[in-house]
């Protein structure tokens, strides 16, 4: 009994050593913080500010899912207040919020 052979995914980058996609040990917390400063610790939905948000109540989103293929990079994630995250994940971007 031989398994098939895994799909071909597109290239994907990921430091050796680092979780795959359970949890949130996907990125360090240098590059997570890279981002919040980036995005001026605001929410990039609804311009929350963030910068005195406890830890639990900030977190980053994909611009793209992951599951239509977002990656991990940076120009792919922004900064997300909890409930903005929250609603993402449950709302499906038919059209237009990308463009
Ligand atoms: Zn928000």
């Amino acid at each position: 009994m031989t398994p098939p052979p895994p799909p071909k995914f597109p290239t994907r980058t990921r430091a050796p050593g680092s979780h795959n996609g359970m949890g949130s040990k996907w990125i360090t917390k240098k590059r997570r913080h890279a981002i919040y400063t980036r995005d001026g610790f605001r929410c990039f939905w609804c311009k929350a500010d963030l910068s005195d948000a406890l830890p639990r109540h900030r977190g980053l989103d994909h611009l793209w899912p992951r599951k239509r293929g977002g990656s991990h990079e940076d120009h792919n994630l922004v900064t997300s207040c909890t409930p903005c995250n929250s609603v993402r994940s449950n709302w499906k971007p038919s059209q237009g919020w990308l463009r």
